[in-house]
């Protein structure tokens, strides 16, 4: 540490992302993403084009990208902020909307980032239990003084808030910010999106690191009322008005656009998420309902870190969290087919030589 580091930040423990080694190809289920490929018009926009408009400088209201992001979930321009991911947005969220001291709510259980940024932007967070089945429920927000944010469906869980329930905590708060990562949400099939347009008080996120199998461009968009996204753009434009680059706007344009391909790549990570559950239940594991693109899961035979471990050997990541709440489930993201066989594979090889088996 050096002697610059502001005070506040000395303690401040940052957000561990899922490992992305390189000393060996792995089948990588331990961050939510996808080994499926970009829609192919990306494939076609990125050309030389790109290159040669790398000389100047994207625009930087990112006008285009916006357009299409509009056009594609039935809502205006002014009502869309394109960020370099669904972490960079709930940023300008924080950045532009929360005072040091300010109250935020959130989940016990839910996506780890949202820890960090309520300690970066120095935010009073108070953490709200989740059910012992890990369900949210919502009339544990409905009498809160501060505003709220979560993820639904939820990380590391996939549970989910029915629309419905969101939606009368927004009218019942209308002074209050309803943050609603949906980063997972077309997994889901039960999207809010529309109701960011018609309430004040609602902010949707959303990312293309997962559905649109593109985290390695990070992309996220928000959708909110006018006022709200001039709000963030008003903050982006004091901060880093070129968050967005070309490339990525391009590859971004063209995949939003591709609805049909993105809506069969979602089709077949559910078809197999339902498959790995139903199986994993074979080899008596428990495992959570998820509405996402993972499953939340454990086996009474093996401790989950061990697990995760002895799956890292084979040359499988997934996600262990060492966190009191979470340290006894392991969260798989679901692959193709033919990488949840060979998870399948090594996990009943693993099991059959565990202690407890
Ligand atoms: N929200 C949730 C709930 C997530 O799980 C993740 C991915 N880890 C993100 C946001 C971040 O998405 P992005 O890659 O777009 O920053």
């Amino acid at each position: 540490m050096s002697i610059f580091l502001v005070d506040e930040y000395k303690d401040m423990e940052p957000y561990v992302p899922g490992e992305q080694p390189k000393d060996k190809q792995y089948i990588k289920l331990n961050a939510n993403e996808t080994s499926l490929p970009p829609s192919p018009n990306v494939f076609e926009a990125i050309s030389k084009k790109q290159i040669w408009n790398m000389s100047y400088y994207a625009d930087p209201h990112c006008h285009e990208f916006r357009k299409a992001v509009a056009e594609v979930y039935g809502v205006s321009e002014n009502e869309v902020f394109v960020g370099n991911g669904a972490d960079e947005v709930l940023s300008f969220v924080l950045m532009s909307f929360f005072r040091r001291g300010m109250k935020i709510y959130f989940p016990d259980i839910t996506y780890g980032f949202y820890r960090t940024y309520a300690k970066t932007y120095g935010l009073d967070m108070e953490e709200i239990p989740v059910k012992d089945d890990f369900s949210i429920a919502i009339n544990d927000y409905m009498d809160l003084d501060g505003d709220i944010i979560f993820a639904n469906p939820n990380n590391p869980t996939g549970l989910t808030v029915a629309v419905s329930d969101i939606e009368a905590l927004v009218r019942k708060k209308p002074d209050r910010m309803i943050i609603v990562d949906e980063a997972y949400v077309d997994y889901s099939g039960e999207t809010c999106l529309p109701l960011a347009v018609k309430y004040p008080n609602l902010v949707v996120v959303r990312t293309f690191s997962k559905s649109r199998n593109m985290a390695g461009t990070h992309i996220g968009f928000a959708v909110s009322c006018k006022s709200i996204i001039d709000d963030m753009n008003k903050i982006k434009f004091s901060f880093n008005p070129f968050n967005m680059n070309s490339v990525t706007m391009a590859a971004g344009i063209a995949a939003v656009k591709d609805t049909i391909y993105m809506e069969n790549c979602v089709s077949e990570i559910i078809k197999n998420r339902e498959y790995f559950s139903n199986e994993l239940k074979k080899i008596n594991f428990h495992v959570i309902p998820s509405k996402a693109n993972f499953v939340f899961c454990y086996n009474d035979a093996i401790d989950s870190s061990d697990l995760c471990d002895r799956l890292k050997k084979e040359g499988i990541l997934t996600r262990h969290f060492a966190d009191k709440l979470l340290t006894k489930y392991l969260r798989i993201t679901i692959g193709t087919r033919q990488e949840m066989d060979v998870v399948l594979v090594a996990i009943k090889e693993i099991l059959s030589n565990a202690d407890g088996y």
